[in-house]
């Protein structure tokens, strides 16, 4: 089973988008009915809505009056987090429900218009944003019977595309016809979610073909906070790092996100296990362990499990490593150096790119590995002694809370 939230601005086509995928197969949730319910006459939610905002907000014949509970929580954004707290905790225990019915097998979509919070984003193994010109939007919008004013105001209450962009591991274009858009929901369905899906319930990792060296793609950033606060809801909110090359700024990297999750012990990172797999980030058999570094240090420090995960659409690599010990440390001292240090970066970028040319037919770029460790070796002296001279130590917290705003929120909400 995996879940996968639809988002989009008003207009963009989420609704359309739901439609495609409920014919391909996947049980669908939408939020706002979803909220409908929750509120409806009887319900333990709309008590509670009269209880705190008086009687004013109901009918006569007691159910919600929408446009009355509207006047006061758009005038009062305190008013507004109170109902917030009432609806949303429900919603999201309505679609807990649904999802704990579904078939193991199932890809369980729920249709989020209102997703801003990348907490809530990390709950779902993707996102699929839809996004279109706002000029397209508010014609569709106007077509669906809205006046222009009303369709301008809400899409300017709601978060921007370029705000929204960074919550989704997926985004479709919807500027064309419907049969555009509907023929990308269909390779997605087949190419990402139902393959996604099986080495979920497998317990296995996405195939990957050959990776080479790509230029820094500026996305990278987004996507390491986006997963990181993944895997840090999977592990109950540990810390989860953004690190290697895809983390610095400008250098050129195999398009792999490498990824720490910070765990108190081997038997603590033991027990995640199979959380993670539910994730999608399932646990690669075998020993793994880091390379000392000075080369003389203790194997034990350097010891690791490793995960990879199981979307065929985007490759990660999760070390899961002992907060504190040298290789934990390590990986955040050479990426912070790196970005510090523009000398030490473009010999790195540099070394990278010649060692990436001269093995580049090297199906098994195990010798391009090891072509760069000698310049790992003195490398970590140099970082030791730029850490010693600037008193580096290691970010208080990981990237999974270093979103723009609380808890990475990005802002903006309807
Ligand atoms: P949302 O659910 O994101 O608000 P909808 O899927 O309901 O958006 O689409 C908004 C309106 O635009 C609907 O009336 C829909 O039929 C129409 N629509 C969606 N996609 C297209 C498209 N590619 N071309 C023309 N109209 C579209």
């Amino acid at each position: 089973m995996i879940t996968v939230a639809v988002t989009g601005g008003i207009g963009s086509g989420k609704s359309t988008v739901s439609t495609v995928l409920r014919e391909l197969g996947a049980v669908v949730a939408d939020s706002d009915q979803l909220a409908r319910e929750v509120v409806a006459p009887g319900a333990p939610g709309l008590a509670e809505i009269a209880a705190a905002f008086g009687p004013s907000v109901l009918t006569g014949d007691g159910a919600l009056n929408r446009p009355a509970l509207a006047a006061v929580v758009f005038a009062d954004p305190a008013a507004r987090r109170t109902l917030e707290a009432i609806t949303h905790p429900r919603v999201r225990a309505r679609f807990e429900q649904i999802r704990a019915a579904a078939p193991a097998d199932a890809i369980v979509v729920n249709d989020i218009p209102l997703l801003v919070d990348l907490a809530v984003a990390a709950t779902f193994h993707l996102v699929v944003g839809v996004r279109a010109d706002e000029q397209r939007r508010v014609g569709r919008l106007v077509g669906r019977g809205l006046t222009e004013a009303d369709a301008r105001a809400r899409i300017a209450a709601q978060l921007t595309e370029e705000q929204r962009a960074p919550l989704c591991d997926v985004v479709l274009d919807n500027d064309g016809a419907p049969d555009e858009l509907a023929e990308q929901v269909r390779t997605l369905w087949t190419q990402r979610l139902v393959p996604f899906q099986a080495n979920v319930r497998a317990g296995r990792r996405a195939a990957r073909g050959p990776v080479t060296l790509v230029d820094h793609r500026p996305s990278w950033a987004a996507d390491g906070r986006r997963l990181a606060a993944r895997i840090s809801a999977a592990c109950g909110g540990r810390r989860v790092d953004h690190i290697g090359s895809t983390a610095i700024p400008g250098m050129p990297a195999k398009d792999v996100l490498d990824l720490q999750l910070a765990v108190e012990s081997l038997a603590s990172a033991d027990e995640l296990t199979d959380a993670l797999a539910a994730a999608g980030f399932p646990r690669s058999d075998g020993s793994w362990q880091d390379l000392p570094r000075p080369a003389g240090d203790d194997p034990d420090h350097w010891v690791k499990r490793f995960h990879a995960n199981a979307d065929p659409g985007r490759a990660v690599n999760l070390h899961v490593r002992i907060r504190d010990r040298p290789n934990w440390r390590w990986a955040l001292l050479f990426r912070d150096w790196l970005i510090a240090d523009a000398a030490a970066f473009a010999e790195y970028r540099d070394l990278k790119v010649a060692v990436a040319a001269r093995y580049a037919d090297d199906p098994t770029q195990l010798r391009y590995a090891e072509a760069k460790e000698p310049w790992f070796g003195f490398a970590h002296d140099r970082a030791e002694r730029w850490a010693a001279a600037t008193g580096w130590q290691p970010a208080a917290a990981g990237s999974e809370v270093t979103g723009t705003g609380d808890r990475g929120t990005v802002g903006g909400s309807a």
